[in-house]
């Protein structure tokens, strides 16, 4: 191996798009430079493993950056609340969203609870206190 072959590359992790591991090459010949900040990985960092445990990680997204279908555009601010401080949210959520979206609620309530994060808009985190209102 030459020493070009040691470059490592970072993965980034899903959840809060920090680096998180380190990938070296196994074989010689094998490059894994191409991969540096390119690997999304679904496993939490350490960091986000352990918010996980404490609670259910709330990641602020910026709406007008998010498409539907598609990845939501994180702001870089998170909030970790316990289950039934994530339930009062919902709870604080449900008279102001129309019947319609109430499934939507409803499905956003049981996937936060079942895999322990969620999105919500920037706007609406500072609506309902759940970050400062200017703290950017
Ligand atoms: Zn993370």
């Amino acid at each position: 191996m030459t020493p070009a072959d040691f470059q490592p590359a970072l993965t980034h992790c899903y959840f809060c798009g920090q680096p998180d591991k380190i990938l070296l090459p196994t074989k010689a010949g094998v490059s894994v430079q191409d991969c540096h900040g390119k690997i999304i990985d679904r496993e939490p960092c350490a960091r986000c493993a352990d918010f996980m445990k404490a609670g259910i990680i709330v990641f602020s997204i910026d709406e007008a950056h998010s498409e539907p279908g598609e990845e939501p555009y994180r702001t870089g601010d998170l909030v970790v609340v316990t289950p039934d401080g994530f339930d009062r949210v919902i709870a604080t959520l449900r008279p102001h969203v129309v019947p319609q979206a109430l499934g939507t609620l409803d499905a956003q309530q049981a996937f936060a609870h079942k895999h322990r994060f969620t999105f919500l808009p920037e706007a609406l985190m500072r609506t309902l206190g759940l970050l400062e209102p200017e703290s950017r």
